[in-house]
């Protein structure tokens, strides 16, 4: 039987976060839990929710707590979350929701948080050149478009470029990561669940290693 996992991760835009998220979620069997793809749903459909938050997420603005961690709840109290774990991707990003995470999931613990560590100026090219499918969120780039005329290669919807993307917000999403999750590094760090991953190379060669620092973790775990 695969094991399940309770993963967090972590790193800058670009980093490759939301790629790694997908395959691990495919390797342990647990759903990907990306707080931005949620929100862009919400967008799509026109919900309150989506009205209220597209013009911050526009804007490459953090949304508030509370709204983030509901959402999160909710979604990690569906049975899938609850028998096998998640991948957590885009949460936590301020070490208020760090604390909050962790007080949800109490007794229980996050088996590790990952960093996707890749250089800013090797982010801002990757940024600029990423194109997104809006119906399920693969990710392409200019470089490796979908096989037919930005028509999505998982699930035909239309591939694009996101607003968030655009140049202007991403220098503020990188900023904003700077000043506000950069700290979780720390955060993570001091209680002894970070796991520093080098992000640059084949997506094939950063998966195994991220698969590997997870697997050393499992077996410390079962040493001590
Ligand atoms: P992402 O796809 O993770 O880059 O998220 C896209 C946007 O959604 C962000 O720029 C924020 O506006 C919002 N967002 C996603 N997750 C969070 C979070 N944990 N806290 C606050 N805002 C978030």
């Amino acid at each position: 039987m695969v094991p399940g996992v309770r993963l967090v991760v972590l790193g800058k835009q670009g980093a490759g976060k939301g790629t790694q998220c997908e395959r691990l979620s495919h390797h342990y069997v647990v759903p990907h839990v990306s707080t931005g793809d949620m929100l862009r749903g919400a967008v799509k459909s026109g919900s309150g929710l989506g009205q209220k938050v597209k013009e911050i997420m526009d804007r490459g603005e953090l949304l508030g707590d509370d709204l983030i961690m509901e959402m999160v709840t909710h979604r990690l109290s569906e049975p899938d979350a609850r028998a096998r774990g998640f991948i957590l991707d885009g949460c936590p990003r301020t070490t208020n929701q760090a604390g909050l995470l962790a007080a949800l999931l109490s007794p229980l613990d996050l088996d590790l948080a990952v960093d996707i560590d890749v250089p800013t100026a090797q982010v801002l090219k990757r940024l600029a050149s990423r194109r997104v499918c809006v119906d399920c969120g693969h990710n392409y780039s200019v470089q490796k478009p979908p096989r037919t005329n930005w028509i999505c290669d998982v699930c035909g919807g239309e591939v694009i470029q996101r607003e968030d993307d655009q140049e202007d917000a991403i220098a503020r999403r990188l900023e904003l990561y700077e000043e506000e999750t950069a700290p979780l590094i720390s955060w993570y760090t001091e209680r002894d669940q970070l796991a520093k991953v080098n992000g640059l190379g084949d997506p094939d060669v950063v998966l195994r290693r991220i698969i590997r620092v997870i697997e050393e973790r499992r077996g410390q775990g079962r040493a001590r």
